[in-house]
C-alpha cells in the first residue's frame, strides 16, 4: 500500500461535516498528535524510557491515528500526500546520526522526534489559521492568492509525516504496519457502526 492508496482509505472511513472540514481535521491532528506525547511521555514516567512490547504497540496505534489526520487534512487542501514536498534528504539512520551531534543519548531521540512532531503541527494550525482569515475573502473578486498557504500546509505536513516516519524507525516497527493497524481499527469501527465516540476500543 503506498501513501495514496492509504489516503484513499483512509477517506473512506471519514465521518465529519464538511462545511468545517479544514478545521476539523486540523483539531484532529493536533488532539491526536498530543495523545502521542502523552504515551510517549508515560514510556519515561513509568518505565524509565524502555520501550515495553505494550507501549510499542501504543505508540504504533496513535502513529497511525496522527497518520490518518495527516491524510485527511491532505485531503481538505487539495494535495495527495505522495505529492508533498520531498522535504529530507536522507534516511531516518542519518537523522538519528545528526541528531546525536547535539543530544547527549539516544534515549532523548524519541521526546526529541515527538516534541519536533508537536512543532510541526504547530506550524500547520498557524498556517490553516492563517487560511481561515482570508477563508471569507475567498468569494470576493479578485480572490486572494490561496497558493502560498496551501504550499506552507503542504509543507508542514511532509514534515509532520517525515516525523512519523523517524519515530516509526525509533520504535522498531515498520511504516506500513502503522498504516494497516489504523485502517483496521476504523473499518472495524465503522462495521460496528462506533466512529463516533471515546476511547481506543470500540
Ligand atoms: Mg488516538
Amino acid at each position: 500500500m503506498n501513501l495514496n492508496e492509504y489516503q484513499q482509505a483512509a477517506c473512506e472511513t471519514a465521518i465529519y461535516p464538511a462545511d468545517i472540514g479544514l478545521a476539523y481535521t486540523t483539531l484532529g491532528l493536533a488532539g491526536e498528535a498530543g495523545e502521542l506525547a502523552n504515551k510517549v511521555k508515560k514510556v519515561y514516567r513509568d518505565d524509565a524510557g524502555i520501550l515495553t512490547t505494550e507501549a510499542r504497540w501504543k505508540l504504533a496505534d496513535e502513529l497511525g491515528d496522527v497518520l490518518w489526520y495527516v491524510a485527511a487534512v491532505a485531503s481538505e487542501i487539495g494535495i495527495k500526500l505522495g505529492n508533498l514536498p520531498n522535504i529530507h534528504h536522507g534516511t531516518p539512520e542519518r537523522w538519528i546520526e545528526l541528531q546525536m551531534q547535539g543530544l547527549d543519548n539516544a534515549t532523548m531521540l524519541l521526546p526529541y522526534a515527538t516534541l519536533q512532531l508537536i512543532q510541526s503541527v504547530g506550524e500547520l494550525t498557524e498556517t490553516v489559521t492563517t487560511g481561515f482569515e482570508i477563508r471569507d475573502k475567498w468569494l470576493s473578486d479578485p480572490a486572494p492568492d490561496y497558493k502560498p498557504i496551501q504550499d506552507h500546509a503542504a509543507y508542514q505536513l511532509a514534515s509532520i509525516l517525515w516525523l512519523v516516519t523517524i519515530i516509526v524507525h525509533l520504535i522498531g516497527i515498520v511504516f506500513e504496519d502503522i498504516a494497516y493497524i489504523n485502517l483496521n481499527k476504523l473499518q472495524a469501527r465503522r462495521a460496528n457502526n462506533a466512529i463516533k465516540g471515546e476511547g481506543d476500543h470500540r
